[in-house]
């Protein structure tokens, strides 16, 4: 299960990121996911529950977005963003396209607890 290894890391990512600003507990996340990524949030959130345990992020809420879906066209060499269900070029409408990318995941955005 490779969604282990990658709420681990962002997790500590994100803990790093908060410690330098002596920040309180965690109380949102919220996550970026490729648009080919093939990371499925409801895994992420097991192990993150696991993970998380005994650290600042512990019980915090994480909210998942997913990017649009890039592609370049094998017949017009055109990129473009699109959904997964309709994979066809928008310039010449070729199937014959070639995914790019998108398979990144990460933690755009943190919302912590204020201590003062
Ligand atoms: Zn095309």
């Amino acid at each position: 299960m490779h969604e282990y290894g990658m709420t681990k890391n962002v997790l500590e990512t994100v803990l790093q990121q908060t410690e330098e600003k002596e920040a309180g507990p965690i109380t949102e996340i919220h996550f970026v996911l490729g648009g080919h990524s093939d990371v499925e949030p409801d895994s992420v959130r097991l192990y993150f529950d696991e993970i998380s345990k005994g650290t600042p992020a512990e019980g915090a809420t994480l909210h998942f977005r997913r990017l649009p879906a890039r592609y370049r066209c094998w017949d017009c060499s055109k990129t473009f963003e699109t959904s997964l269900e309709e994979a066809r070029c928008l310039a010449c409408g070729s199937v014959r396209i070639q995914p790019l990318g998108g398979d990144e995941f990460y933690a755009e955005s943190v919302e912590v607890a204020d201590v003062s």
